[in-house]
């Protein structure tokens, strides 16, 4: 693909005839779309696609992350077109997307709700656009591994960030939960356990049930005690060691953040990563072989200020840059 070829994907041309680049423009016009990206009918030539996932049916306790995805957009207007840390420029090396929200048939019903999640994961799977989902619940992790683990001749790895390590059984007469899909994941071979880190881990109701899961069957659990005593650096390393070279998924639940900086979260858990920490851990990992990535777990009602929001946009715009150095380092092979 051309410079120029790039260039046209995020002009846009307004009522008058006018030309003109949405990225540019001042920060408070525009419709809101995920980065100020194009907002997509159709996966043709886009490489990497946003997708909103506006769903909260798997929560156990405070509600509202349904409303994530318009808030996520909203304040992520306020994101740049390079990575001023890093020097990176995401929409250099690839054509990136809003491919708008998952649409639901069945609202109500938690078994058909994955359903439809999982249908929009597998239309995108299909035409090889990696897929960066915002939440939603963690619950629609499980539809989005299922979807796209399949392709692959193997079980992807997982770098999971998060309070808590969403591995536990049944709740309230439900396996379709927020704190299961790596659970389910796991039973139905989606995610190698022993290629999946779990990172920042320190909350939960029966904090054992979920954590024996995970340790007995493989997983690297990296408390928020262990992340303070090695510091982001060795957990980045940590992270690579135990994922290696095979296909991964990158999922952040921002309640694995300190409720500072995402106090407007379902299951808030005190004394957690900060903000840098989060930044600078991401950017190490550009050796991984991820196809995909989420975020998840903003809710806006909970969340006054909209702070939550621009830190879960601003960790969504660290996603967005190491997977476009993936896809420029699979096209030019
Ligand atoms: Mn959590
Ligand atoms: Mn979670």
């Amino acid at each position: 693909m051309s410079n120029a070829d790039q260039k046209g994907f995020y002009q846009r041309t307004d009522i008058t005839g006018e030309p003109y680049e949405p990225m540019q423009a001042p920060r408070f016009t525009e419709v809101a779309t995920f980065m100020r990206t194009p907002l997509v009918e159709s996966l043709d030539g886009v490489d990497i696609g946003i997708i909103g996932i506006p769903y909260d049916g798997g929560l156990t306790c405070r509600t509202g992350a349904r409303y994530g995805p318009r808030e996520v957009r909203n304040e992520s207007t306020l994101m740049r077109a390079i990575n001023v840390a890093t020097g990176e420029q995401p929409y250099d090396r690839a054509r990136v997307a809003d491919l708008g929200d998952v649409r639901f048939n069945d609202l109500f019903n938690l078994d058909q709700a994955i359903n439809d999640i999982e249908r929009y994961f597998v239309a995108i799977a299909k035409t090889g656009v990696r897929p960066l989902a915002v939440g939603g619940d963690h619950s629609v992790t499980y539809p989005i591994l299922k979807a796209l683990a399949p392709r692959y001749d193997q079980p992807l790895g997982l770098v999971h960030i998060d309070a808590h390590t969403d591995t536990w059984p049944a709740v309230f007469g439900s396996k379709f939960h927020h704190g299961a899909p790596f659970r389910l994941a796991t039973e139905e071979g989606l995610i190698d356990p022993r290629r999946t880190v779990q990172i920042g881990i320190r909350g939960g109701q029966n904090f054992a049930d979920g954590l024996d899961y995970s340790r007995d069957n493989g997983m690297r659990v990296i408390t928020i005690e262990e992340f303070d005593d090695l510091g982001w650096q060795a957990v980045a390393r940590e992270a690579k060691r135990v994922v290696g070279n095979g296909p991964a998924y990158l999922t952040f639940d921002v309640d694995g953040l300190d409720p500072v900086y995402t106090p407007g979260t379902g299951t808030p858990e005190a004394g957690g990563i900060t903000m840098r920490e989060a930044q600078r851990l991401i950017r190490e990992l550009t050796d991984l072989d991820f196809i995909g990535g989420d975020i998840v777990e903003v809710s806006p009602p909970l969340d006054p200020s909209g702070n939550t929001a621009l830190n879960a946009a601003t960790i969504l715009f660290e996603m967005l840059c190491i997977l476009a150095i993936r896809v420029s380092d699979c096209r030019s092979g």
